[in-house]
């Protein structure tokens, strides 16, 4: 647990509402209170942190693991295929005036140089291929272009979400064993989108949508959920993301492989020698490796 963190109460509604009755994202929940807060108010969320305790703890007594984390993004649905998709688009858009090999490399070193400003998700990728488009054209690209980019995003937002095989039986069934989280980086609106139209919201206890998966993200997370470290378990298909800062903050971490990887999401960063994680190669195979876990345990 990070010195100096603030004890607050665990944030176990993740799914409270804000007065207009949206869902209340992490930053909504995290904002102070009024500072009129009255004394039943408060008493109130303490007895519903300590209800909800008293649910996790029933489902995960006899188990190694307390919450089981996912990434989402190609690991719960498939996600860079929709990207890679949209860059052939774009390719095909500018094939007048580059090669399409030099179009993807030029894309690539933006998106790249972008994250640090605008972060993940469709919003910033969508920024990149415009200032590639009018980088690569040297400012010839033509407003009805800019439109057809801004056509792309507009489709990449309303594609239906497609769950990877199994993932659906495997989130059902281990919700009934443990807490389920998801922690995912990007665009807080587009991940909210996904969540709501996935039909796997009610599964997840505790959703975190972050701008960066760090050791610090992680312990963070830990702490405001009140989580120990080693009961702590997150399931992603990123190396450097999803499984290095985890295994580092003191957690467990599974390996679940995607077929292709956002170049960005790539890490030679570690030695495979001395870091040791869990790998399956198919989601569906994880409740019997947690069960082999829990097995072991006892
Ligand atoms: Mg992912």
């Amino acid at each position: 647990m990070p010195s100096g963190e603030k004890d607050t109460l665990p944030r176990l509604d993740s799914k409270a509402k804000d007065r207009q009755g949206r869902d209340a994202s992490p930053a909504m929940l995290d904002a102070p209170g009024p500072a009129g807060i009255n004394k039943a108010c408060l008493e109130e969320s303490m007895l519903h942190a300590r209800e909800t305790c008293k649910a996790m703890n029933s489902k995960t007594t006899n188990s190694l693991i307390d919450v089981v984390a996912f990434d989402a993004d190609d690991t719960l649905w498939h996600n860079e295929p929709l990207f890679t998709e949209t860059k052939s688009k774009f390719e095909r858009l500018l094939a007048n005036y580059h090669s399409r090999e030099w179009i993807a490399q030029k894309l690539d070193e933006t998106e790249m140089r972008n994250v640090a400003h605008f972060g993940y998700g469709i919003k910033g990728f969508t920024l990149s291929m415009i200032e590639t488009a009018i980088e690569l054209t040297e400012g010839r690209i033509s407003a009805s272009e800019i439109g057809e980019i801004m056509g792309f995003a507009r489709e990449m937002m309303k594609r239906p979400v497609e769950l990877l095989d199994g993932v659906r039986e495997v989130v059902v069934r281990m919700s009934e064993s443990y807490e389920l989280m998801i922690v995912t980086k990007g665009d807080l609106f587009d991940q909210e989108s996904k969540i709501a139209r996935s039909g796997l919201g009610d599964y997840f206890s505790r959703i975190e949508i972050v701008s960066e998966k760090t050791r610090r993200t992680y312990e963070t997370i830990m702490s405001r959920h009140r989580v120990h470290p080693s009961r702590f378990l997150m399931v992603g298909n990123s190396i450097k993301s999803d499984i290095l800062p985890v295994i580092a903050a003191g957690g467990r971490a599974v390996y679940v492989p995607y077929p292709t990887t956002w170049i960005h999401e790539m890490t030679e960063d570690y030695d495979p020698e001395h870091t040791r994680f869990d790998q399956v190669e198919h989601i569906s195979l994880l409740p019997d490796l947690l069960n082999e876990w829990t097995t072991a345990f006892r």
